[in-house]
């Protein structure tokens, strides 16, 4: 079973808590989306339900376990982790950063096993990156680069996937498609995904539940149906938006309207 719970969390950085009062619980295998403005605490939340921040009060618990008491080895056995990538210079090749997913499973850092070889075969295939698995990350076009470290983060073969901005840097194809992954591997492995969006309507199909933040604080949690209102998103992003019914999925989606002033 996969389950996090999460009791009055608080958590920041040095200069105090941007994250306030944040209770929930990730359900076994359900796939959760985080939305919220710029700033408004995602990758913070993202972090401090790893146990990543050192300035955090309140209880996270992982399948029962307190999440602080565990040890980084304990923890990448249970959790993958995309964070939220910008540019930067990274001397290895885009095999050698998959495998570093494999570590935890294997006994020795040098070798490598047949199922850590097929392990990797299969996440590149998948993120097809077959192709760039001899180049340098260093050397990859933003896209590619993100494919790479979803392949890695699945390599790790977890049951919890977290994501922070799976779809920044992919074209509209590979967006849908990492969306599209991402329910296969809940469906078919089981695992439990929690993941930062900016896009609403490419999450509302994948997503079981939502969770607006605003401030730091959770402003809704719900299914898409629910929480996807004029009314909402006007709250939650100050954006003026019309919802509509997805004419494929028969879900919600919104459609921006310009804001005042800014008509053409
Ligand atoms: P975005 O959509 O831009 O990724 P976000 O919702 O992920 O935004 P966070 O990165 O969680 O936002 O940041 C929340 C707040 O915490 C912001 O006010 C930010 O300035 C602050 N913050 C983030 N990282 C740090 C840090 N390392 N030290 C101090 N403050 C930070
Ligand atoms: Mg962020």
């Amino acid at each position: 079973m996969a389950l996090i719970e999460v009791k009055d969390l608080s958590a920041g950085y040095e200069n105090g808590y941007v994250l306030e009062n944040i209770s929930f619980s990730l359900k076994d295998g359900e796939f959760l989306s985080i939305l919220g403005r710029n700033g408004s605490g995602k990758s913070t939340l993202i972090k401090a339900l790893q146990g990543l921040l050192k300035n955090a009060s309140g209880q996270i618990t992982v399948d029962g376990e307190d999440i602080f008491s565990l040890k980084a080895r304990q923890l990448a056995k249970k959790i993958a982790y995309v964070p939220q990538i910008f540019s930067f210079s990274f001397e290895f090749s885009v095999m050698e950063t998959i495998l570093m997913g494999r570590y935890i499973h294997q006994g020795r850092l040098e070798s490598i096993s047949s199922s850590d070889s097929r392990m990797v075969e299969e996440v590149m295939s998948l993120t097809q990156i077959d192709h760039l698995k001899d180049k340098k990350i260093a050397h990859l076009s933003g896209g590619e680069r993100q494919r790479v470290f979803i392949a890695r983060a699945l390599a790790q073969d977890t049951p919890f996937l977290f994501l922070d901005e799976p779809s920044s840097h992919l074209d509209i194809s590979y967006q849908v498609e990492i969306y599209q992954i991402l329910k296969r591997l809940q469906e078919e492995k089981g695992k439990t995904i929690l993941s930062t969006e900016h896009n609403i309507n490419l999450v509302i199909p994948y997503s079981q539940r939502l969770m607006f933040l605003k401030e730091g604080k959770i402003r809704a949690l719900g299914e898409p149906e629910k929480l996807v209102t004029k009314e909402n998103i006007k709250e939650v992003f100050d954006a003026d938006v019309e919802i509509r019914e997805n004419i494929h999925s028969k879900l919600p989606e919104i459609s921006l309207i310009p804001k005042e002033g800014e008509k053409s």
